[in-house]
């Protein structure tokens, strides 16, 4: 592993490194989590819906999105919570300013914890509408299809190809989203990365499989969806959210010679994993695209680690 002989991976890189901007996506301060909540409003509009329930920890992007999309139109808004991951952070002080109910219950009894909520909801006189944790789905996959298409508009604009497209892998959803464009598009000689923030294979990447799948239903194709996925689970570090030297430097280095800020749990791990990737498969005069997925509020809530 050359990459962790050096603090400072990135001056290793031989390739041209963009960075799409997900995180400035104009509503509640943007991140793939805002991309896939805007397919979810319409839907809820769509039906005959009155609140919104969803899951997520303390911490947790989507939560923040979906109370305050909440919050702005004046609809109830539920989110169960993992009581073991329970901890004030940036989002959860924001999802309580937006006036969402946060009902924790342990990790253990979340499934059916979620299905007595809608149940009692529906026996008060409520017609909830449920998103998934993280926004996964079809939509949420949607979403990320959509994204694809962005990308592929950039790219005729700017008469350029994206040889790798690198982001943070968590639920697996955005990256079901741009592999399913991908095949759609058949453009096969580019090479979509995800890196895992938690989950290892073969898990983490059959779910990914599973939702391009459900989305694509067509089941001559799963070969080539198996071939498409590359998920990399070689830096998840300790788990989910557990920092390290090396992506806290990462953050760093990113936010005082680039002036964007990423965090521990998603783009920071993924940035890092990307560097690593790049120099240790011996990859140059490549044009690289890392899909900046957002969390900004967790950028801040490193800030408060640091000053300890
Ligand atoms: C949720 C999240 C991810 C992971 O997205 P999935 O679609 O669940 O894989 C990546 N980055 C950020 C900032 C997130 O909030």
């Amino acid at each position: 592993m050359r990459c962790m002989e050096t603090k400072s991976p990135i001056q290793q890189i031989d390739c041209n490194l963009w960075i799409k901007r997900e995180d400035l996506i104009p509503l509640s301060f943007g991140g793939n989590k805002a991309r896939k909540a805007e397919l979810f409003i319409e839907d809820f509009d769509k039906g005959d819906y009155d609140c919104i329930v969803t899951y997520g920890s303390s911490s947790s992007n989507h939560c923040r999105v979906v109370a305050n999309i909440a919050s702005s139109r004046n609809i109830k808004c539920i989110i169960i919570s993992p009581e073991e991951e329970r901890k004030t952070t940036y989002n959860s002080i924001l999802i309580n300013m937006f006036g969402a109910e946060v009902r924790y219950v342990p990790l253990s009894m979340v499934h059916t914890f979620i299905e007595k909520t809608l149940v009692g909801l529906k026996d008060e006189g409520y017609k909830p509408y449920f998103i998934q944790g993280g926004g996964h789905g079809r939509l949420g996959t949607q979403a990320y299809v959509n994204c694809y298409d962005e990308i592929k508009s950039f790219e005729k604009e700017h008469s350029i190809f994206f040889d790798y497209i690198f982001f943070a892998s968590g639920t697996g959803t955005t990256q079901a989203g741009l592999v399913a464009g991908q095949i759609i598009n058949k453009d096969f000689d580019r090479n979509i990365i995800g890196i895992s923030i938690a989950r290892k294979n073969p898990r983490g990447k059959d779910i990914v499989v599973d939702s391009i799948k459900e989305y694509l239903g067509n089941d001559n194709l799963a070969d080539l969806i198996q071939e498409k996925t590359i998920f990399i689970d070689s830096y998840i570090n300790d788990g989910y959210g557990k920092e390290s030297e090396e992506i806290n430097h990462t953050i760093e280095e990113v936010m005082n010679k680039y002036c964007i800020p990423l965090d521990q749990t998603y783009t920071g791990k993924a940035f890092y994993g990307m560097e690593c990737y790049l120099i240790e498969n011996n990859i140059q005069n490549k044009n690289v695209l890392f899909i900046h997925t957002g969390g900004t509020p967790l950028f801040f809530d490193y800030l408060n680690t640091r000053n300890k």
